[in-house]
């Protein structure tokens, strides 16, 4: 069966062209960046293109970024040099919404006797820039406020709730796993201090993130070992893996504004015809600004899992909110904090579209999900009764 693949927030599909740019660097290109012969020199000139293209994406200089394993390394990375930097410092801002590589460790941090600040969100997502104002103080350390929501796709205004955090001396820090190669980003005259992104979010393998920081910000390194990164970084380069992340980056900033113009058109059609399809349907986050590609949406009285997989049988790959918390028939942190009801948060689905999705995709989602949500909206007594008086 041909999957038709809208999770696209969990993972990406390695664009072929990426693919084909980091293959010599397994069997014959393998030297190390780091050696000082001819076969370890040419694998760092592709290092070093790498660099340039993802700082390009960013308009960055390609010396403030340094490669590390995944999005969750530089969002730890990130947090943990605050914390290195300023000891006196004990307190931490980040949100109820983030990822859990944020959120767990600000948890555990919090449980060693930092004082963490979760900032709310309303019933849109959306963050309260006063209450930032209002927490932050002499004490904090680091404000970490993600820059789009993964499981609703809601932007923060990441640049006013920077200049705030800069306000008090306080590090701002963005994770930006699910904004980069998505939407426009340009940290030159931002407030941005550090920010994270991740290869397999935007169509490189997983195993390969970046941190951005900014020229001239204090920096702590989380590993300790070798000198690889400017000594910010240790162990020896994943170089193949790097040279994707160059590639994928590259062929982002060339594909963004025809992706985001069609992967737009695709979710808004998606959205409009399930709305008016489904009764008692709604978005999570539908007033607030999105990403592009992202719908979360939630059928009242139905089971997101049993949703999944009846779409899964189809062929049809979506996700119940974060692919991180799916496994767990807890909702969603992120819907719970955003007040959804109970009966909704159960019942929401996350689609997230990318450049290889094709209308075909969206015509079978909506032929076959009607009738999944109406029979399984059969087989409850809620269910039933809606379906009786919608
Ligand atoms: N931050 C956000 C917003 C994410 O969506 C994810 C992954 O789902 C991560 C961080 C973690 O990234 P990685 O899987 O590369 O560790």
């Amino acid at each position: 069966m041909k999957e038709i693949y809208l999770d696209n927030n969990a993972t990406t599909k390695v664009d072929e062209a990426v693919f084909e740019e980091m293959r010599p660097y397994f069997c014959e290109l393998y030297g190390n960046p780091s050696s000082m012969h001819f076969f370890g020199g040419q694998v760092q000139k592709k290092v070093d293109e790498a660099r340039r293209r993802v700082a390009d994406l960013l308009n960055a200089a390609p010396e403030e970024i340094i490669f590390t394993a995944c999005g969750t390394e530089s969002d730890n990375t990130a947090i943990r040099s605050a914390l290195e930097l300023f000891p006196h410092k004990r307190h931490i801002i980040t949100t109820r919404i983030e990822h859990p590589a944020v959120l767990t460790l600000c948890r555990n941090l919090s449980r060693r006797g930092y004082r963490v600040t979760e900032l709310n969100v309303d019933g849109e997502g959306r963050l309260n820039l006063d209450e930032l104002e209002a927490a932050v103080d002499d004490d904090t350390a680091i404000v970490s406020i993600m820059y789009a929501n993964n499981e609703t796709g809601v932007l923060f205004p990441v640049e006013e709730a920077g200049a705030i955090a800069k306000a008090k001396g306080a590090i701002f820090h963005t994770d930006a796993v699910q904004a980069v190669g998505k939407v426009p980003l340009d940290v030159t005259s931002s407030t941005i201090d550090m920010l994270s992104l991740s290869g397999h979010k935007l169509h490189a393998p997983k195993g390969i993130g970046a941190l951005y920081l900014r020229k001239g910000v204090p920096f702590r390194p989380f590993l300790a070992g070798g000198h690889q990164e400017r000594g910010r970084r240790a162990g020896t380069e994943a170089t193949a893996n790097i040279i994707a992340l160059g590639k994928a980056c590259e062929l982002a900033a060339n594909l963004m504004d025809d992706t985001n113009r069609r992967v737009k058109a695709m979710r808004d059609r998606l959205e409009r015809e399930l709305l008016t399809l489904i009764p008692n349907s709604r978005i999570n986050g539908g007033e607030a600004e999105r990403l592009p590609n992202t719908l979360s949406i939630a059928f009242e009285h139905v089971e997101g899992e049993a949703i999944l997989l009846l779409l899964s049988e189809k062929g049809i790959c979506a996700s119940s909110g974060s692919a991180c918390t799916s496994g767990s028939l807890e909702p969603s942190h992120v819907l719970r904090a955003m007040g959804v009801p109970f009966t909704c948060a159960h019942g929401t689905i996350r689609f997230s579209f990318s450049r290889f999705n094709t209308e075909q995709d969206v015509e079978t989602v909506i032929r076959e999900l009607p009738p999944i949500i109406n029979r399984l909206r059969e087989i409850s007594p809620f269910g039933r009764e809606l379906l009786a008086h919608p």
